[in-house]
């Protein structure tokens, strides 16, 4: 059908798919990807098929049959050789198969698409399958109706041609009704890619990206060879990728990355040896009377493996802060590095930071003192700084040197053991480290543990929610402050009235009066009372020559002036007439509202089963991946939160209940509060109720 797919084309397509073998493996509900009400999962999918939608079928787990035309780009077109067309014609075509099992034909776009196709067209068909009707066609404006005779026009004439007989108004009502669109920002980087990132870090333990560029090029095979995937199918094929990484040994994670990882099992305490790196020591290269003909200057490094414990358990020779080591022979040698391993030593060397300093040298390796009968105390002691490091870990992650939190890439895990310094073990700062300190391992904070709050997170709830919230979002960031203020209506009857206003615009077409996403429902009274004061303004707007308008895409509502500082000239501005009241009908406003809910859903933390207050702040976020992030900036602020719960804020009531709930204990709420070093907020959103910003305004 029309063109051949570009290369982004065949690589959006298969990131669709992958997007639903996500779904498939972790039985996540169909709905809370897609608008179609299958209330079901997906039990099998099949790629380029035969049927006459192709590019991917779904069998859901009622076994209804989903067909889907996947294409990243689209205008609406009612040119024949157009994609739109083509789409059209496929739709028919499958339609007059008359499949029982048939529930919907999806195309699945982005937003690279035409905006009449990814806006108007998708709200016209959602409204026909809420009004169950055409009839609802007569509310519809002239772009709207344009918009609707496009697909019309196609699939009437596609129709006749195949069938030989015009469509009956009913069959182009239930083919209509088959008919969604749905837009995915999936190519690199954009949301839904964090959705499904959500998705796979609550759900495995795997690398995301590793894990999501293997289901791409396994999406793009399956396409190639016209494969039929069911669900144990695909598990058997992702068995490599779902192994659990943490029964990795430490064996196995030096081999692989070269670097000894936080793992705290087997071995990793070693106890037994220390390994020390020392400069020239003319007294020590006196004992190695073989050595010394071969040694010709001293420019010689020591490596110096030593037994730390003798039969009684006591260390055999002492470390003196910050760089002193004295033999029990009485040598006192200058320590430049000090390891538990020969392999740590060796890294150490192969080191930038130690080839800076030492670039001519010889290496001289000594071997042990004779001392091999504390063994029953090795593993008394490995044992000790296991639990030092579990408990120094586990509650506060701060540099045992400098006191200060610990959120860098690299730290080094580290055993105190000199004269200045109780017995413990835990984490140090690369920076902070002295040459006494006995390095245990490096702990390189992996993407893993970035994300390891969201293992108890219910990531299928919020991939739900998100579908058709968070509008608030997508408003705020065109504005470009660093702390904003929203305010939120806390009045239940914009709710639930039964009238709503009807803006008549210069151009003949109509705006209904919308309030955070969706339609302002007005008690009669109300609606009276505000169409008066809205025709008063409108008035008073074309009397000063700066009138009320909205602007032809956004929909912002504001006048002349305003609009242009505001979007200047990226929008038209469409002046309006007048004001008037109608009924609330629910499928007509299908057509304009955006979403179910215009804040949520949210997350916030909890302690202990309280909401976490910190500052007189109650913190809010908007990202579930970007909790740890957010909380790494508090870190640096000397805020540490631990063993917090993640909470979900699932719909708009529930925000509001807890928002006023916080403001009258006096508590502020704040959205992705961002905290800067010296506790300063640096941005994020404060949460104000529509009241208290209308008294501050009359004070
Ligand atoms: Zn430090």
């Amino acid at each position: 059908m029309g063109l051949q797919p570009t290369n982004a084309g065949i690589d959006f397509q298969s990131r669709i798919a992958a997007c639903f073998m996500t779904n498939m493996l972790f039985d996540i509900d169909l709905d809370s990807v897609i608008t179609t009400n299958t209330q079901s999962k997906i039990s099998e999918l099949r790629f380029e098929t035969k049927d006459k939608i192709d590019d991917l079928v779904i069998i859901t787990s009622n076994s209804k049959k989903i067909y889907m035309q996947i294409k990243r780009s689209i205008n609406l077109s009612e040119n024949k050789n157009s994609d739109f067309f083509g789409v059209c014609k496929q739709f028919v075509k499958q339609f007059v198969c008359n499949n029982s099992e048939d529930f919907a034909y999806i195309l699945v776009t982005s937003n690279n698409a035409s905006k009449l196709v990814t806006e108007k067209l998708r709200r016209i068909l959602d409204s026909i399958r809420t009004a169950q009707s055409l009839s609802v066609l007569e509310d519809f404006n002239d772009k709207e109706k344009d918009v609707f005779d496009k697909i019309r026009n196609n699939i009437t004439n596609i129709y006749l041609n195949i069938v030989g007989k015009p469509i009956l108004k009913s069959d182009l009502q239930k083919l209509l009704k088959r008919v969604y669109i749905e837009v995915f920002d999936i190519e690199k980087g954009q949301s839904y890619e964090k959705t499904i990132k959500t998705i796979l870090y609550s759900n495995t333990d795997v690398k995301f990206d590793l894990f999501w560029s293997n289901l791409i090029s396994l999406a793009l095979s399956y396409a190639s060879n016209r494969q039929i995937i069911t669900r144990d199918k695909l598990h058997e094929n992702l068995q490599i990728y779902l192994t659990d990484n943490r029964s990795f040994n430490k064996q196995n994670i030096e081999d692989e990355t070269n670097v000894q990882n936080v793992v705290f099992q087997g071995n990793f305490f070693e106890s037994e040896m220390d390994y020390v790196v020392t400069s020239y020591n003319e007294e020590l290269l006196k004992l190695l009377i073989d050595s010394e003909k071969e040694i010709k200057d001293n420019n010689v490094i020591f490596i110096i493996a030593l037994y730390r414990f003798d039969d009684f358990g006591k260390r055999t020779y002492k470390y003196i802060s910050p760089d002193g080591l004295l033999l029990t022979n009485g040598i006192r040698l200058e320590v430049i590095y000090r390891s538990a391993t020969l392999k740590g030593v060796y890294r150490y060397i192969e080191s930038n930071e130690f080839k800076e300093v030492y670039s001519d040298y010889q290496l001289v390796v000594l071997d042990a003192n004779d001392c091999e009968e504390g063994k029953s105390f090795i593993e008394i002691h490995s044992q000790f700084l296991k639990k030092c490091v579990t408990t120094n870990t586990n509650s506060r992650r701060n540099c045992l040197n400098c006191g200060k939190a610990v959120y860098q890439e690299e730290t080094y895990i580290c055993e105190l053991d000199d004269d200045s310094v109780k017995n413990d073990a835990g984490l140090i700062h690369k920076e902070c480290i002295i040459p006494v300190n006995r390095v245990i391992g490096i702990v390189q904070r992996s993407d893993e543990e970035d994300f390891r709050h969201l293992k108890y997170f219910d990531s299928s709830l919020w991939v739900r929610l998100l579908k058709d919230g968070q509008f608030f979002l997508g408003g705020i960031q065109k504005i470009n402050q660093r702390i904003s203020r929203i305010a939120v209506q806390t009045d239940r009857t914009s709710l639930i009235g039964n009238y709503c206003v009807k803006v008549i615009l210069e151009n003949g077409s109509y705006q209904i009066v919308m309030q955070r996403g969706k339609t302002h429902r007005f008690s009669k009274k109300n609606a009276e009372k505000f169409v008066l004061e809205l025709n008063k303004e409108f008035k008073k707007g074309n009397e000063q020559n700066n009138p009320l308008c909205y602007s032809s895409e956004s929909l912002t509502f504001s006048n002349y002036d305003n609009l242009v500082s505001l979007l200047g000239d990226q929008e038209e501005f469409i002046a309006c007439v007048r004001a008037e009241i109608i009924k609330y009908n629910e499928s007509s406003a299908k057509l304009y509202e955006k979403c179910k809910n215009y804040y949520a859903p949210l997350i916030y933390l909890s302690i202990d089963e309280e909401p976490l207050i910190i500052k007189g702040l109650f913190p809010i976020f908007t990202d579930p991946l970007d909790v740890h992030k957010i909380l790494n900036t508090w870190l640096q602020a000397d805020i540490c939160i631990k063993d917090y719960e993640i909470v979900i804020i699932k719909d708009d009531n529930e925000f509001n209940l807890i928002v006023i709930e916080m403001i009258t204990r006096g508590i502020r709420p704040m959205i992705d509060v961002r905290i800067g070093r010296n506790g300063e907020l640096i941005s994020g959103y404060l949460v104000h109720t529509m009241s208290e910003l209308e008294l501050s305004h009359k004070r």
